[in-house]
């Protein structure tokens, strides 16, 4: 059998937990698997690697950071074949040029194109571990690229699919994916198994356990994932296209901070408007979420949405320059919201569900801002102080708690 094995930041933070991490490598590799290990950065790293940046430069060149991120993961990955060595099993640290793992060229949000596998199955052959760096990748023109924060775990399925693994287990801080962040609603609990799609809606709504785009991986090439924690033995949660166990109404609770709104006001009310507006967006590569428009008076509309905090300034620098064309008096930005969202396949089958949110956040005095809904997934955006007490709330609401 060939198994990637993904371990986090937490899981590599120390020198104890890197041969902790190192030993049940060998465990697997003595079972007679070929085993690739996909690391990220110890601990904190990246992080603390972003202060040191913007010590430095406030807004530091893309590439740059790219450069500088990709410290991190190579760092790990070589203190980890050292741990195999010491614990006398042969291992080899790749990073992303040496495996080649070629990326989109957008600097902190790559996408992996294509990895070529060649080294790695030269590697296995010769009976090592091969250990390769996360989060990281190259492009056309040879330099690093991130897959943005959180994309080890993107690193690990793509190599699963590439090298046609028999499984890809992802090893964290927590022991699978709970009903919501354990951290922040302890009643919360494990559950067994979960669809790509809940999953996908969960992390890209703020469960940050997985990276979306390696829900997204999985999913598209079948690639089954098990989630479950570095630090002990328990069993996990199982992420595939269908499961087993009776489908509860909600799988999870999920909230973002990240999020931010922004207004955009007196707009001429005439066709093509939005168009114009999330064109100029789209041209700077920001990713608009919620999106309400308001219904016209005096000629006039507005369009409120929202975007990552990451890309507020471009967004408003964006839509500013072009205010004349917009058409619009004005923009408010309001970093103060956060999105709250319910997700389970359960609901498409359940009319009721969205009320009973609604619901419970009024009985919690919570004020809604704006809605947005799929088949499976309500989300709604509140204010930012009112996120943790109304997750709890809702989560209690659909009994999902303990
Ligand atoms: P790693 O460094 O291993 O990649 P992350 O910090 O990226 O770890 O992800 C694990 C964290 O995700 C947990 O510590 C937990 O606080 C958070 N989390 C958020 N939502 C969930 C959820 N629904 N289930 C489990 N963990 C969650
Ligand atoms: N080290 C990177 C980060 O902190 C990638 C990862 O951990 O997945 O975002
Ligand atoms: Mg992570």
């Amino acid at each position: 059998m060939l198994i990637v094995k993904k371990f986090g930041g937490t899981s590599v933070a120390n020198k104890e937990r890197i041969f902790n991490v190192a030993n049940r490598c060998i465990e697997e590799y003595k079972k007679g698997n070929d085993v690739v290990v996909v690391l990220s950065a110890m601990g904190k790293y990246t992080d603390e690697l972003i202060t040191m940046a913007k010590d430095i430069n406030e807004k530091p060149p893309k590439r740059e950071m790219d450069m500088l991120f990709t410290i991190g993961e190579q760092m790990s990955v070589a203190l980890m074949a050292m741990a195999m060595n010491k614990l006398g099993v042969p291992a080899v640290s790749l990073n992303a040029f040496q495996v080649a793992m070629h990326t989109t060229s957008a600097y902190g949000n790559a996408r992996l194109k294509r990895i070529d596998t060649e080294r790695i199955r030269r590697e296995l052959e010769s009976k090592k571990i091969v250990i390769v760096t996360g989060f990281q990748g190259i492009n056309k023109f040879d330099d690093y690229t991130t897959l943005g924060r959180g994309g080890s775990d993107t690193t690990a399925v793509a190599l699963a699919a590439a090298l046609h693994a028999d499984a890809c287990e992802i090893y964290t801080d927590v022991d699978g994916v709970y009903t919501a962040d354990p951290r922040k609603v302890p009643t919360a609990r494990k559950l067994k198994e979960i669809t790509y799609d809940e999953m996908l809606d969960l992390a890209t709504l703020g469960a940050g356990v997985l990276h979306n785009r390696s829900v997204e991986m999985a999913k598209k090439y079948g690639v089954p994932l098990v989630v479950r924690s570095s630090l002990n033995n328990e069993e996990g949660t199982v992420v595939k296209e269908d499961v087993q166990v009776e489908r509860m109404l909600i799988s999870g609770v999920a909230v973002d901070k990240d999020a931010d709104r922004i207004a955009v006001i007196g707009l001429k009310d005439e066709p093509g408007i939005a168009f114009k507006v999330f064109d100029t967006l789209a041209k700077k590569n920001i990713n608009v979420d919620v999106i309400l428009q308001s219904i016209g008076r005096d000629g006039t509309k507005d369009i409120s949405f929202t975007v990552n905090d990451n890309d507020l300034d471009d967004a408003v620098a964006a839509l500013e320059a072009n205010k004349a064309r917009l058409t619009f008096q004005k923009i408010e930005a309001n970093k103060e919201v956060a999105k709250l969202s319910i997700v389970g396949a359960g609901m498409m089958s359940n009319p009721g569900v969205a009320a009973k949110m609604f619901e419970t956040l009024y009985n919690e005095n919570v004020n809604i801002n704006m809605i947005s809904t799929s088949e499976i997934r309500v989300t709604v955006l509140i204010n930012e102080k009112d996120a943790e007490r109304a997750m709890n709330a809702v989560h209690e609401a659909f009994g999902l708690s303990d």
